[in-house]
C-alpha cells in the first residue's frame, strides 16, 4: 500500500479493494445503492450485503473475511472501507505527518 492509499484509502487504487486494516468495515452510501444484489451474490460467506447497503448500515457481520469482493464488484461505487477510529475522530495527524515525511523523504 503506497502513501496515498494509506492516507485516503484503497479506493484511490482501482486494483486494490482489500481492507486497509483488520478493524475496517465495509460501509455503504445508501444514496448510491440500486439494490441490484451483485455485492451479496459475490460474497464468499453469504452475507446479504445489499440489505446493509440499502439501509446505510455498516457491514458488521462477524462472518466477513474482509476480502473486498463486494467493494470491487459493486457497479455503483456504493461500498468503501472505513475504520472505527476514522469514523469517530478523523485521520490521526501524527500518522499523516509520518506518512508525508516518508513520501517526501524528510520531515515536513
Ligand atoms: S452491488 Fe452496490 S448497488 Fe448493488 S446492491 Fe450491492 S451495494 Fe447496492
Ligand atoms: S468484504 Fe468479502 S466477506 Fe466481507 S461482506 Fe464483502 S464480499 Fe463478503
Amino acid at each position: 500500500m503506497n502513501l496515498l492509499q494509506k492516507l485516503f484509502g484503497p479506493r484511490l487504487d482501482p486494483n486494490s479493494y482489500a481492507a486497509p486494516s483488520p478493524d475496517a468495515h465495509v460501509t455503504p452510501d445508501p444514496t448510491r445503492c440500486v439494490q441490484c444484489g451483485v455485492c451479496g451474490f459475490n460474497c464468499p460467506v453469504g452475507i446479504p450485503v445489499r440489505d446493509y447497503a440499502c439501509r446505510g448500515r455498516i457491514v458488521d457481520d462477524i462472518r466477513c473475511v474482509q476480502c473486498g469482493k463486494c467493494v470491487e464488484v459493486c457497479p455503483r461505487g456504493t461500498l468503501r472501507w472505513t475504520r472505527p477510529a476514522a469514523r469517530l475522530e478523523g485521520p490521526d495527524p501524527l500518522e499523516a505527518e509520518t506518512l508525508l515525511a516518508e513520501f517526501f523523504g524528510e520531515r515536513v
